[in-house]
């Protein structure tokens, strides 16, 4: 039995940058590029996985030097030119698709080789016969076992170097014509046309610029065919940057949708405009309710609006079907997906897969998994999102998922088990073979692990005009947070009481007043944060009424009031619980008592002192009369809840600092905080 993993929801939002690692695509296809050209090519951000360790592994067996350092995801291969030093041997493919294809058509460039090649079960099954039929028309020969033309692995190939005028028909796999594209300039006077068409056009795409990027650039004529007008060896890159890969990527856009309404992933190096198709899921996301935002080669992925049904052609990058067709559980109305025949052949029949584990989950889909079992022809899914029937199917413990060994279904639901759907934290998904993602993204589920965070709570003390309320708002905006000021809780009651008449002076009116004041919060936006305000009696007096001269001057009286401050204690600790049922990832809340009454056990406590002349400033520069020394006095020697520095506090002297300094600094403390225990 393999080893299963539960998958645990999250209950904050995900935040952080996601660890995506390099394409396979793109590392397979260079590995190959990089071995036909004229000398060394260093490749960085390299993917690590089962996949590029096969072709990795057969290139050295094949008598090429190449070193890896995994460490710094850099590979370095030196290339030969067309020349294949290893004429016999034994080659294992694994399931690795393009291992499979690509080391095929390169193989046929030695001019007499015989390899003996094999791959896992389920390669065995996998499409090839149309390139192995384009290579027997070029002159070399695949032959079965049984010394019959074969039609897949296993089979020896005898080559002869040449290739000639070749035909192929990549309707089952666009790899079938990527790996002959990749070897046409070896040989000089060869070309590849295409008998039909192929999916996935965008991998071919691919294929092509990558040899461009390697100095030969392939056309197409008007017959369809493919050749290269400059043959030769390609050019040997000093340095090669692989882009991250875009499919990794979708589960990360695909997770704010589940986790939480401030939910905020950061995917460093996604490039829309680079070389990977599959960053069409960004635009099919967006159309489903995802809010991405792309800047300067990072995409960042927030919460999703909602996740929005319809009608979606996946053919163009059908790895990316399985990352929505999990969550479409979740819609709002039914996602149909279209265009994927082909993935019925890749690692597994991936819509069979897909039915028959979305039925595991209770859900509805058509065609059925029993109707696909019974016709291998039908192309499409469409899925019957219903929360309610997941929480049946799972209510009496979580669900273990088959994963088939196909990394995409042991990725996609490990998002979709990442939803808190039944809102407590317990777990509902198993996933069977987690270690499965090892093929493309080895680290897939730490990866995963690195984006929940802890809700925290951030107490923010100091004096008046300590730049308490820039500071917090910032930190909200920031990390996700509530932000809550309970000066202005000391303010609003201040101004309140003194509107009922009663006076700081006598404790007995104040008492009375309080008890018929009806008490809430609202969330509001505001200078960029959203921050809980303190209503009484359902009003929310404006600024310049909570900072008016009487205000100022009864405030720190007011709030040296036993009952006063018991009358709000309560209520402001209640606003951790009223940020965490909002979605936010903690709460940061300002005042003179946080840390040491309110939330003494807060994770990230803060002290923030500046020095009373800049005090003064800052509140003269906003146009304020306010006695700060005056207020901190009494704050300082009330007899309840005194502004102290609470224990264990960071204490930030902010005199001579910027704002973003300070809250640099300290949100490297709030990002320990935040990381998972
Ligand atoms: O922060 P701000 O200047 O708006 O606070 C107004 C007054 O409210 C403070 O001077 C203090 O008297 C009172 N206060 C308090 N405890 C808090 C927050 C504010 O006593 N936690």
């Amino acid at each position: 039995m393999s080893p299963t993993l539960v998958i645990r929801p999250f209950q904050t939002p995900a935040r952080g940058v996601a660890q995506v690692p390099g394409s396979k695509s793109i590392t397979n296809r260079a590995l190959i590029l990089a071995a036909l050209a004229d000398g060394p090519t260093l490749f960085t951000g390299a993917l690590f996985s089962r996949d590029t360790r096969i072709l990795i592994a057969a290139l050295l067996s094949l008598g090429f030097e190449v070193s890896v350092d995994e460490a710094a995801s850099t590979i370095r291969v030196v290339g030969l030119g067309g020349r294949i030093p290893i004429t016999r041997c034994k080659i294992h493919v694994g399931n690795a698709g393009t291992a499979a294809r690509f080391l095929t058509a390169f193989l046929a460039l030695a001019p007499d080789g015989c390899y003996e090649l094999d791959g896992d079960e389920a390669m065995r099954a996998r499409p090839m016969r149309g390139l192995l039929d384009a290579l027997t028309l070029g002159g070399c020969r695949a032959l079965a076992a049984d010394g019959s033309p074969a039609s897949g692995f296993p089979f020896t190939l005898h080559t002869t170097g040449k290739l000639g005028r070749l035909e192929v028909d990549a309707t089952a796999s666009s790899q079938l014509l990527s790996a002959l594209l990749m070897v046409l300039p070896l040989t000089p006077g060869a070309s590849v046309a295409m008998k039909g068409s192929t999916v996935s056009e965008p991998f071919v795409e691919m294929t092509a610029r990558m040899c461009a990027q390697f100095g030969r650039v392939l056309v197409c004529g008007d017959d369809g065919a493919w050749s290269c007008p400059t043959p030769g060896a390609y050019a040997a890159q000093p340095l090669y940057a692989i882009e991250p890969d875009a499919t990794a990527a979708s589960y990360f856009i695909a997770l704010p949708a589940v986790t939480g309404f401030r939910a905020s992933v950061r995917i460093e190096g996604y490039a829309t405009g680079g070389l990977q198709g599959d960053t069409a899921f960004a635009k099919v996301a967006t159309a489903c309710g995802a809010n991405l935002k792309a800047t300067d080669g990072t995409l960042v992925a927030d919460s999703w609006s909602a996740v929005r049904g319809g009608d979606i052609d996946f053919n163009a990058f059908s790895d990316t079907f399985l990352t929505l067709a999990t969550i479409a559980t979740l819609a709002d109305s039914p996602v149909k997906i279209r265009g994927i025949a082909h993935t019925r052949k890749q690692e597994t029949d991936r819509v069979l897969a897909m039915a028959t584990e979305l039925e595991r989950l209770g859900i509805k889909v058509a065609p059925t998994a029993t109707a696909l079992r019974a016709d291998d022809t039908l192309s499409s899914l469409t899925i019957f999102p219903d929360k309610a029937a997941l929480r049946r199917a799972a209510s009496a413990g979580p669900i273990l998922i088959h994963t088939y060994e196909d990394h995409r279904m042991a990725m996609s639901f490990g998002v979709l088990g990442s939803f808190d759907l039944f809102g407590d934290g317990r777990p509902w998904i198993t996933i069977e073979d987690p270690a499965c993602t090892g093929k493309t993204f080895p680290h897939f589920f730490r990866a995963l692990e690195a984006l929940r965070t802890n809700f925290i709570r951030v107490s923010v003390d100091g004096g008046a005009a300590s730049g308490k309320s820039s500071t917090s708002r910032r930190l909200a905006q920031i990390h996700g947070l509530l932000h809550v000021d309970t000066g202005a809780h000391y303010r609003s009651l201040t101004r309140a009481l003194l509107l009922a008449g009663a006076s700081a002076d006598d404790a007995a009116s104040v008492k009375s007043a309080l008890g018929k004041l009806r008490i809430g919060s609202r969330i509001i936006a505001r200078q960029g944060a959203r921050s809980s305000a303190l209503t009484l009696d359902g009003t929310l007096p404006d600024d310049a009424e909570l900072r008016s001269t009487e205000v100022n001057a009864a405030v720190s009286k007011i709030a040296a009031l036993p009952s006063v401050r018991a009358f709000l204690l309560e209520y402001q600790r209640s606003q951790v619980k009223l940020a965490s049922d909002h979605g936010f990832a903690g709460v940061v809340m300002e005042g003179r008592d946080i840390g040491s009454v309110v939330l003494p056990d807060a994770e990230v406590r803060i002290f923030l002192e500046a020095d009373a002349e800049a005090r003064t400033l800052r509140r003269a520069a906003e146009g304020q009369a306010d006695q700060v020394a005056q207020r901190d006095h009494l704050d300082a020697t009330r007899k309840t809840a005194p502004m102290i520095c609470p224990s264990g506090a960071h204490r930030l002297d902010n005199t001579h600092k910027s704002l973003a300094e300070v809250v640099a600094e300290i949100g490297e403390l709030i990002k320990v905080a935040a990381l998972p225990r």
